[in-house]
């Protein structure tokens, strides 16, 4: 199974194990970037991969955490790819999480004004999200993502074997933003994931979920009206985040957060009754919490004072029904 997506220049999504014969075809040297977890678990793979291709054997491997997505690990990374002698020609194995994928792009977006980056993506959040779509960047002391550009993946591939090792609350950060997916673009995904068999059918729901981030992402490549749709649940959710401490995982924080907004357009009349329920339905059904200690009109206040508005005005993605978002504009005030 492969996904084109058709962005300048072509990127695709290959599903099955990373090719690294591919890459020894295409460039002399492949400088793999990962954390320290992964390469506790798969560095010895890698190593012997890039030797089996007739690479050298050129690793390198950040501490894990959002703490390290910052400048000096950018730093780091380009001091090694400075040592490690690449050229223009050459390119970046970007093998782990969305941490990974965003400061390995974004360091090789910059080396030398830019050589090739490939994504390996490690978590399931990865595979639906992260690794598509070219956002790469790291934190500042003043706010997250604060440095970065839009730079495509020349390929990702998308191995689910990856998942035998992967932690429950990373499984949650995926789940929630899969039932994101089928929450604004495929009543087909949403009812996929209710089965009782949807682990079976995994590379299936990636796929889906790839499918609905590449139209979006094709018809919006800069982040404009669109791509806005993928902010459901968040805006609420990363209030949420922020309240539990960053004790609750994104995708359960995300989770709480669609549940809540969804709860609210029905009071509006501008979703379906009892698409909450479902919503609330499904997140019980992979273990994730459907609700949150603070009270909405505190979580309200807060969101409506973060940093996605255009003066007054409140953009808010929401759903119709199962399947179906859309955008609708609030006042800062309706809202708090
Ligand atoms: P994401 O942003 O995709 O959720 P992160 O880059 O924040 O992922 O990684 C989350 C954590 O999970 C990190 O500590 C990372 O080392 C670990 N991790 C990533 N992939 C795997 C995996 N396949 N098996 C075990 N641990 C993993
Ligand atoms: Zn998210």
């Amino acid at each position: 199974m492969r996904l084109e997506i058709r962005t300048d220049p072509p990127s695709e999504v290959i599903f099955g194990p990373a090719d690294f014969g591919l890459l020894a075809a295409r460039h002399r040297k492949v400088a793999v970037v990962t954390d320290r977890n992964l390469e506790k678990l798969y560095g010895g793979r890698w190593r012997e991969e890039l030797k089996k291709a007739g690479l050298p054997e050129l690793l390198f491997a950040f501490e894990p955490g959002e703490a390290h997505k910052t400048p000096r690990t950018l730093e780091e990374i380009w001091d090694f790819l400075a040592r490690s002698g690449l050229t223009r020609s050459d390119a970046v194995l970007a093998a782990g999480g969305g941490i990974v994928s965003d400061v390995a792009g974004f360091a090789a977006a910059t080396f030398l004004r830019g050589v090739a980056c490939y994504n390996l993506p490690t978590t399931l959040l990865a595979m639906v999200d992260a690794a598509v779509g070219g956002k790469t960047g790291v934190n500042l002391p003043q706010g997250k993502n604060l440095a970065g550009c839009f730079a495509q993946p020349r390929a990702v591939w998308a191995d689910l074997g990856f998942l035998d090792t992967l932690p429950e609350a990373e499984w949650q950060n995926g789940l929630g933003e899969i039932v994101k997916y089928g929450c604004i673009a495929s009543e087909a995904l949403f009812e996929r994931l209710s089965r009782p068999d949807w682990r079976e059918e995994l590379s299936q729901i990636v796929f889906d979920c790839l499918c609905i981030k590449q139209e979006v992402v094709e018809a919006d490549l800069l982040d404009g009206g669109l791509r806005q749709l993928l902010n459901f649940g968040h805006t609420l959710g990363h209030a949420i985040e922020k309240e539990s401490d960053f004790t609750l995982p994104h995708g359960a924080a995300v989770g709480i957060g669609m549940v809540l907004i969804t709860r609210f357009s029905e009071e509006k009349g501008l979703t379906e009754p009892g698409t909450a329920a479902k919503i609330e339905a499904m997140l019980s059904s992979f273990g994730m919490p459907t609700s949150f200690p603070e009270s909405r009109e505190k979580l309200f206040a807060a969101a409506a004072s973060d940093k996605k508005r255009r003066g007054d005005r409140f953009t808010l993605a929401l759903i119709s029904r199962i399947g179906h978002g859309f955008l609708q504009e609030f006042d800062r005030e309706e809202l708090a």
